[in-house]
């Protein structure tokens, strides 16, 4: 079949990668370069390189199977991190940083509201675990803490601007969310370590390996698609005022994009209508040089650094030049603030909302695979919001449009849900 896969986003690259080989695939990326929220930049420090995630950063050992499957097949060997974090409760309060690294550190978690405060983090957790195994996906982060009994003090306080900054959402926002998404995303439960990995080139380079195995495909990037349109026996894609014929198309970008593509197809509105339910929120994210936004002891510096003081919205500032030593930070902005002057990168994204309602939207989507020809494929197709949705939403595609297919049949049964 001739098949175009529109989006070089992890899901697209992944469903090209699949496809390859058992049919004729043209992926269309609208963007000058692949990768989509996977986004390595690189800044200057000192007439040094470091690498630097504006997007998709952080994956653990648990619920990535099928990334680091693909990256064991690709070659490329992911670094293991401990994952520290400090959280600044107060103006010019010491941060409390976990787990603790020395003494130093250690001592910034015994004063007894601070302890009490991670006892109860620590406690939720176990709460966390069941809602986890027993997939509780319509469970509301409001509800979630409810039965959890943590004091009311210490959800406002802490697990509430915790889970808003983490999204850069707002307080309202993160009450509405899914408990399942933010347990599993956030690790917030016993049985997962503090730890993530990171590819010592940057997140993109498993994908430029995965194109790079796949030199049948043709990658077109620059080239936004305008319209996806049945006609006949073939769907015909649009772009930049190219018309094209496919047996099949794969929609690997975002929900926004997608209900307008098709818009103009009196045949895919049922598509339209299902893309056009998703929720999302604009997220700024810049990379900077600027340490006010770090805590004032670079010994406190964690890998995600919170700064949850009353009366401000929670913020997270990453910091991104941990691996070098090197002052280079990534801060999700308030949606109010400027970027600090010595911003060296911005990516602006629309980022999908998990609230309880989004499983019954990613059920009605799945119902729609394959209608007159039409796929999708996309981290907010399935499961939680992280890179493993992504590669699922691709081999959930590709096993129907290729189930022989080898690469198939091999990253299938090591994608985790
Ligand atoms: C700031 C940020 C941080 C994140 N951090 C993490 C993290 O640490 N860990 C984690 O697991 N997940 C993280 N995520 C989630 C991330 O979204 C997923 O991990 C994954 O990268 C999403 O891939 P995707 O292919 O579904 O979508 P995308 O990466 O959004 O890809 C969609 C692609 O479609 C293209 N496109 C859109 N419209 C068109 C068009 N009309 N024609 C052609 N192409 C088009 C876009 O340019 C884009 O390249 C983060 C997301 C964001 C935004």
């Amino acid at each position: 079949m001739r098949v175009a896969v529109v989006g070089a986003g992890s899901a697209g690259v992944t469903t090209a990668w699949l496809l390859h080989g058992s049919h004729e695939v043209t992926l269309y990326e609208g963007a000058a370069r692949v990768g989509g929220h996977v986004y390595t930049v690189s800044v200057d420090v000192d007439g040094r390189p470091v690498p630097v995630e504006l997007g998709a950063e952080f994956f653990f050992r648990e619920g990535y199977r099928g990334l680091h499957a693909l990256l064991d097949r690709m070659g490329i060997r992911a670094l293991r991190d401990q994952l520290r974090v400090s959280i600044s409760l107060g103006e010019g309060a010491t941060p409390v940083v976990v787990p603790p690294r020395d003494l130093r550190t250690l001592a910034t978690c015994l004063p007894p509201r601070v302890a009490r405060d991670l006892v109860w983090l620590w406690r939720v957790g176990f709460e966390g675990e069941r809602v986890a195994q027993q997939h509780e996906r319509t469970l509301s982060v409001e509800a979630f803490l409810a039965r959890s009994a943590m004091p009311r003090d210490v959800a406002e306080r802490l697990l509430l601007p915790l889970i808003a900054s983490s999204w850069g959402v707002t307080l309202e926002q993160a009450r509405a969310l899914s408990a399942y998404n933010v347990v599993r995303v956030m690790g917030l439960r016993p049985s997962q370590e503090a730890h993530s990995y990171r590819l010592p080139g940057g997140f993109v380079t498993y994908l430029e390996a995965l194109l790079r195995d796949a030199p049948k495909v043709t990658v077109r990037t620059d080239a936004p698609v305008d319209s996806v349109d049945r006609d006949g026996d073939a769907l015909v894609v649009t772009a930049k005022g190219e018309r094209a014929r496919y047996d099949a198309v794969v929609l690997a970008c975002d929900w926004r994009n997608s209900a307008a593509m098709c818009a103009g197809s009196a045949v895919l509105s049922s598509w339209r209508e299902a893309f056009a339910a998703f929720e999302d929120y604009p997220a700024t994210v810049a990379v900077h040089r600027d340490r006010s936004f770090m805590p004032a002891s670079r010994h406190h510096w964690g890998a995600s650094n919170y700064r949850l003081v009353p009366g401000e919205r929670p913020r997270t500032t990453v910091w991104s030049g941990r691996p070098t030593n090197t002052d280079v930070f990534r801060t999700w902005m308030r949606p109010d603030e400027r970027e600090p002057a010595s911003t060296t990168h911005v990516a602006r994204y629309r980022h999908i909302l998990c609230t309880t309602e989004h499983p019954a939207r990613q059920e009605a989507l799945a119902k729609l695979q394959g209608l007159h020809g039409l796929w999708a494929a996309g981290m907010y197709t399935t499961g939680i919001d992280n890179h493993e949705s992504a590669v699922r939403s691709a081999v959930t595609v590709a096993q129907r449009l290729a189930p022989d297919a080898e690469r198939v049949r091999w990253l299938a049964p090591q994608v985790d849900t």
